[in-house]
């Protein structure tokens, strides 16, 4: 039923887009039921990595306003090929500094910020690119340190991280991030990450009120990620089809 890259006509790919978010909103209207939270708490961020702008197009005239990207290469292109939408960008990959130039340009905000050296080149390009503050969240590792695990920093490090991007001119601490863990003692357990990151949410809004986001939570684990709190879950393949492989 996906075709995956091949959008195929546009007007069944219209068709397909409508189904998927369909989907998706009912999971999450009955996660926010069965939690007790109104669905305004949560807000969709659509992630369109892999998929062609043309993709991002008919998403945008469904109705979708938040978009998420992991790779500069791709999304630097296709934001400036939907600029005329009213959307609002979310960078979630792995980002390297060399890469916060162009990243600022489009983005409003960045869930992956998770080294000083990366809070330094992103301020710098805010400031040199003179465009208003970026929304940086602190990407939380539960991996427990090893070597193959994500990006993102230990869980004792994340309110260092925040004091220092809310300190950083042109940019702006939002709130924290995860992905549910592949290693480390929460494998497999994404409702125990879910919560910890809740839990770490509560001790940064003790001193930076505003950082609100919560962002956690997939096409596999965004009811959990409802459960435990989460303000923004990040879809892509429940609302797009599955990406190819080489995606
Ligand atoms: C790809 C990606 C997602 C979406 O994953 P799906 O399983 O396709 O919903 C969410 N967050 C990040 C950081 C991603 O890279």
């Amino acid at each position: 039923m996906t075709e995956g890259q091949s959008a195929g006509v546009p007007a069944a790919r219209l068709e397909q887009l409508r189904a998927g978010l369909a989907t998706v909103e009912r999971r999450i209207d009955a996660a926010c039921a069965a939690a007790g939270r109104p669905r305004s708490e949560v807000t969709l961020v659509v992630v369109t990595k892999t998929y062609p702008a043309s993709d991002t197009r008919l998403l945008a005239s469904l109705g979708v306003r938040h978009v998420a990207e992991n790779r500069d290469q791709d999304a630097a292109p296709k934001a400036a090929d939907c600029a005329d939408l009213p959307l609002i960008w979310h960078f979630v990959g792995q980002l390297q500094t060399n890469k916060a130039r162009s990243v600022v340009r489009y983005a409003h905000h960045v869930h992956s910020v998770d080294r000083s050296r990366l809070v330094s080149a992103l301020s710098e390009a805010v400031l040199k690119a003179e465009r208003r503050e970026l929304g940086c969240l602190v990407q939380v590792a539960f991996d427990g340190g090893t070597a193959q695990g994500r990006a993102g920093v230990p869980p004792e490090q994340v309110l260092e991280m925040a004091d220092l991007i809310a300190d950083t001119p042109g940019l702006r601490l939002d709130g924290v991030m995860t992905v549910a863990p592949l290693t480390g003692p929460l494998t497999g357990d994404p409702s125990a990450a879910f919560t910890r990151l809740a839990e770490i949410s509560t001790a940064v809004r003790a001193s930076h009120p505003a950082a609100t986001m919560v962002s956690a939570g997939m096409s596999g684990d965004l009811e959990q990620a409802i459960a435990a709190g989460a303000t923004h879950v990040r879809v892509g393949t429940a609302v797009l089809g599955a990406r190819s492989p080489l995606g």
